[in-house]
């Protein structure tokens, strides 16, 4: 078996053995809001904001950007499950800066592999085919932390589905220190009306 399977189920085990009464938690989120995040490994936001399970909605892409479909789980967070207010949480040295979309797909049409990175970097190591297919997503890459959680926050903000009452709180997770930054400007484009 596979070492990660092997520790990830080990893992599970001891968990579930001390389970204790979180089976009884009700779904909709104890605390009433909902972050949206990087999936950064270095990242843990039941760590960093405080959550134990039952608490909050926690989704997470790379960059932690508003795409369609994460909009789409915080009009489901609010409208189904009763979150009252959102935020949206980059991080510095994140990995979305270090590449373009033109990059990311002239990478991928050359080959499948795990690109390496160095001081130049991201350059292919691996053997093609590579395919196409990349040019057909935007890879929602940032090139300015702050500017990149205002203009998800704005997004959020303006979204048809999203409720003007909500307010949404932008913040750049500084991976050196554990800290939440705030990003002022987007907190003043996520205020409520
Ligand atoms: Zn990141």
């Amino acid at each position: 078996m596979s070492k990660v399977l092997d520790g990830v189920l080990a893992a599970n085990a001891s968990y579930a053995a001390n389970f204790g009464d979180k089976g009884n938690l009700a779904m909709p989120p104890a605390a009433h809001f909902a972050i949206l995040t990087c999936m950064d490994a270095r990242l843990d936001p039941a760590k960093y904001a405080g959550l134990s399970e039952g608490d909050a909605h926690v989704i997470r892409n790379a960059g932690g950007r508003a795409s369609d479909d994460a909009i789409r789980s915080l009009v489901i967070s609010y409208k189904l499950l009763g979150t009252r207010e959102w935020f949206v949480i980059h991080h510095t040295n994140c990995g979305m800066e270090f590449f373009s979309d033109e990059l990311m797909r002239s990478l991928l049409a050359s080959s499948l592999e795990t690109a390496a990175l160095d001081a130049n970097g991201f350059h292919d190591v691996g053997k093609g085919p590579g395919s196409l297919e990349g040019e057909f997503i935007d890879w929602l890459t940032i090139r300015d932390q702050a500017q990149s959680v205002t203009a998800d926050v704005q997004r959020i903000r303006n979204h048809p589905l999203v409720p003007k009452s909500i307010p949404i709180y932008g913040y750049i997770y500084d991976v050196k220190t554990g800290k939440l930054l705030e990003v002022p400007s987007a907190t003043q484009a996520g205020k409520p009306t």
